[in-house]
């Protein structure tokens, strides 16, 4: 299986003259530049749930691979009863049943006993239902008409053999552990897993179990991550907490680029003087640094370190968060050779208003209540209770300047992410 290219150095420059990129030419770039950078492995379908297919998957076989009967009931030749009427037919003696077919021909005029799944034996093509059937052992008698072919399903119905029933990119699901047994698949070709790293850094954080000195606080990005990267299906590898320090920093995004595929960094992302992630991705000459219309947003640092893809994300939570979930979500799912990853939003009325300037794109902690969405009381970045108290975003759209309550605002639970 063939391993795919490393990423370009200039992967994430920007077009010449832009300054502040708007949400949807920071996406459009990502969708553009992001590949696969993850290998392919053979595995069984039972481990495929929730892996991305690396090939397109070919039935092997229709399905249903015969026609059969959808109901338990009585088979003949449909042209004897399309006309209203009681029909009284003989019975032919032995039945069909799923995983038991009947060998011989049912003769024109005469029915066969038939059980649910069951191959239509030849000379029966309707099926009449049980309840609509009286019955002596002998013969049967129902009231006409009945559609020719009714009760039964034809063979290739749902999927025809040697047709593409999944595509390359699909993020296989508990029902296409169905729709690829059904057909007779199995092994899958996916991609492996995405590692991703997830590094704090910051002079003033510590774990929740340590006794903060004057001016630290807890690092409260990094469990955060850890849990949206494994909630998109990726495997999280925790690097830690890096200090403000150059020479850690690369040390540790060295000892990151040999374990994981992509890492993800919070803090020192913007171009302060302590804002050492954008500094020394700068001196790879691989950094591009985005600064996009969105609020809650601070720049985003991008670039490559020894061939790994790196997300400078901004140190407050609220925008870690959002930069995560808006940017790196989609991004990530195309290193991990899943398809372009495109949340899904609901038009719900606002139970909120709001001014807002026009030009940038804003996302708001939200939540669905009886009236319609309602919108967290504050929108401070460094506000973590407004995220555990959120079930989604509130999405307003560039040109947005007012919304008045009852205005139709789009929704994306947090779930749409997943
Ligand atoms: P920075 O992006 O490094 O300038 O950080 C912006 C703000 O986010 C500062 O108030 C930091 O203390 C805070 N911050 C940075 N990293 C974290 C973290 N891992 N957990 C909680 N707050 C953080
Ligand atoms: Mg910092």
């Amino acid at each position: 299986m063939l391993k795919p290219p490393p990423l370009r150095n200039d992967c994430f420059a920007l077009p010449a003259g832009v300054d502040w990129a708007p949400v949807d030419q920071a996406l459009a770039n990502l969708r553009d530049r992001m590949v696969p950078v993850v290998d392919q492995e053979e595995v069984t379908l039972s481990a495929g749930v929730g892996r991305v297919l690396a090939q397109d998957v070919t039935a092997s076989r229709s399905s249903p691979p015969y026609a059969n009967t959808a109901v338990d009931g009585y088979g003949f030749a449909g042209a004897i009863a399309h006309e209203s009427g009681v029909v009284t037919l003989p019975l032919v003696s032995g039945r069909a049943a799923a995983g038991e077919p009947f060998a011989e021909t049912v003769p024109y005029g005469s029915a066969l006993r038939i059980l649910t799944g069951a191959i239509l034996p030849k000379g029966v093509d309707t099926v009449v239902l049980q309840e609509d059937v009286t019955t002596d052992g002998q013969q049967i008698a129902f009231h006409g008409p009945l559609k020719q072919g009714a009760n039964t399903r034809k063979a290739g119905e749902d999927i025809v053999a040697e047709t593409t029933v999944l595509t390359k990119g699909r993020r296989l699901t508990a029902a296409d552990m169905a729709l690829l047994a059904s057909v007779g698949v199995d092994k899958v070709c996916v991609y492996k897993t995405l590692r991703v790293g997830v590094l704090s850094t910051g002079d003033e954080l510590c774990e929740p179990q340590d006794s903060p000195r004057k001016g630290q606080i807890y690092d409260a990005n990094r469990p955060m991550l850890l849990a949206l990267i494994a909630q998109f299906g990726f495997v999280p590898v925790d690097l830690g907490i890096a200090q403000d320090d150059r020479d850690q920093l690369k040390a540790a995004l060295d000892q990151a680029s040999e374990q994981c595929d992509v890492i993800l960094t919070s803090g020192g992302a913007s171009a302060g003087d302590e804002d050492h992630m954008s500094a020394i991705l700068r001196d790879t000459g691989s950094m591009a640094l985005w600064r996009i219309a969105v609020k809650p947003g601070r720049p985003l640092a991008l670039g490559v370190w020894k061939g790994v893809p790196v997300f400078g994300l901004p140190g407050n939570p609220v925008a870690a968060m959002t930069c995560t979930l808006i940017f790196a979500r989609p991004a990530m799912a195309v290193l991990a050779g899943a398809d372009w990853h495109q949340p899904q939003g609901y038009l719900v009325p606002a139970d909120f208003n709001k001014n807002k300037k026009s030009g940038r794109r804003e996302f708001l902690r939200a939540r669905i209540g009886a009236k319609g969405v309602q919108v967290f009381k504050s929108e401070g970045s460094g506000r973590v209770s407004g995220l555990s108290w959120a079930t989604g975003f509130v999405e307003l759209s560039d040109e947005a300047q007012a919304i008045t309550q009852g205005d139709l605002v789009r929704y994306i639970p947090f779930t749409s992410f997943d």
